[in-house]
């Protein structure tokens, strides 16, 4: 049986033209790049050149990039980074550090944003988690009026991964843009940096930090057809930040640990490939979204979570009344199809996703969500055929669900 995959946002194939630029860096040339011999250095330039690429791309300075494991770790790094930087700093400085510095976010950001912001709590860190609405926007309002003097980060990610809304973040960069200007004005010293998750959008969005205004940017390879354990983070020249990995000296002494170095290169490869693709992609990839939307929508008891227009082209979420998304992912897996839910399983309850959560989902109807992600070998056979098989599935599973479908408008 063929197989068709929906989870491009979870993971996506290593590009086969990536994996011959990666190649020979797993075999021949397998060298240390902080080794000074020539075989090292030759690892070393490859790194390099990698991130030559990758800030290009971005329009940074290569300084601008350290390469870490994943964007989980860059998500970390940036937030815990300067967070507790700023800490240090009035520490040595003997400011009173009761007054702890002020974080904003997000209630729809990824576990790694959302968890890092609860670590930092732990500190006695303040966090203000922003609403977003039924169809999951941050207001530009609500930025506004959430910062204080005492507010040293502000972290919206660009794209969600679970409902594909973008949010506004060139216009979020400008507001803290003009704060920052007004408080260097009144001499207040608390630094204020912008801080966006990148991870879904880079492939398919502009992403220039200075058109967006951020000063720290993360990504990961493997949702670019790069291989996973490879990600990085930009930050801006000046943001002051701790490292939070102790060891050698490497990336200038900002993230100790041998490089990845086949990944490294692999991820810069395939960001080069993204963006010759971009246009034609992004273009192919809405009208299948909305071919797929439209169809599903179909069904009776169905609704699109998140904004119709304001959302990536390979991302759309459903939820479907009356039905458990953990089972029609295994009745899809029947036919081969490879989807997602917003419900994760833990060790013994089914929580809903915190996105839908935070949309006004009801708890029973969040746990009827599913997220079709397409990616670069998805074609319209592929949607028909989910097409096909899904309002049977969703008809079977409404006839043993215990939470009874009555045509509501109910969210
Ligand atoms: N941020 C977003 C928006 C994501 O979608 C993901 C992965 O699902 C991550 C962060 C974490 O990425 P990684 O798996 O590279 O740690």
């Amino acid at each position: 049986m063929k197989e068709h995959y929906f989870d491009y946002a979870a993971t996506t194939p290593v590009d086969k033209e990536v994996f011959k630029s990666l190649e020979p860096y797993l075999k021949e040339k397998y060298g240390n790049p902080s080794s000074i011999y020539s075989k090292g250095q030759e690892a070393r330039l490859a790194v390099e050149e990698a991130r030559e690429k990758i800030a290009s791309l971005i329009d940074a300075d290569p300084e601008e990039i350290i390469f870490t494991s994943c964007a989980t770790e860059s998500n970390n790094l940036a937030l815990k980074g300067v967070a507790f930087q700023h800490e240090l700093t009035r520490k040595l400085a003997r400011n009173n550090t009761k007054n702890k510095p002020h974080i904003i976010t997000s209630q729809i950001e990824h576990h790694s944003v959302l968890n890092t912001c609860k670590y930092l709590e732990q500190f006695g860190h303040k966090v203000t988690y922003l609403p977003v609405g039924e169809k999951g926007l941050v207001q530009l309002q609500d930025v506004k009026k959430a910062i204080t003097n005492k507010t040293m980060l502000v972290s919206i990610m660009y794209a969600n991964n679970e409902i594909g809304t973008v949010q506004s973040v060139a216009e979020i960069g400008k507001i803290i843009k003009a704060i920052r200007i007004k408080r260097q004005e009144k001499g207040n010293k608390t630094p204020l940096y912008f801080h966006t998750d990148a991870v879904q959008a880079i492939q398919y969005l502009p992403t220039n930090v200075n058109k967006l205004g951020v000063d720290l940017l993360s990504i990961t390879g493997h949702k670019f057809y790069a291989p996973k354990g490879v990600g990085a983070l930009y930050i801006r020249k000046g943001v002051k930040f701790l490292p939070q990995q102790s060891g050698g000296g490497q990336e200038k002494h900002r993230r100790a640990g041998t490089e990845n170095v086949a990944g490294i290169v692999g991820m810069a490869k395939a960001l080069e490939l993204a963006q010759e693709r971009k246009e034609k992609e992004v273009k192919r990839l809405k009208n299948l979204r909305d071919y797929l939307i439209e169809k599903v929508l179909k069904i009776p008891g169905t609704f699109l979570t998140g904004d119709r227009e304001k959302r990536l082209p390979h991302i759309a979420s459903f939820a479907f009344r009356g039905v458990e998304g953990e089972s029609l992912l295994l009745k899809l897996n029947n036919y081969k199809i490879f989807a997602s839910t917003g419900s994760a399983c833990t060790s013994d309850s089914l929580e809903p996703s915190h996105v839908l959560l935070a949309l006004g989902l009801k708890h029973e109807i969040a746990h009827g969500s599913l997220r079709v992600s397409l990616g670069r070998h998805t074609v319209k056979e592929d949607i028909d055929l989910l097409i096909k098989v899904l309002p049977g599935i969703v008809e079977e599973l409404r006839k043993i669900s215990s939470f009874k479908y009555g045509a509501t408008n109910e969210r």
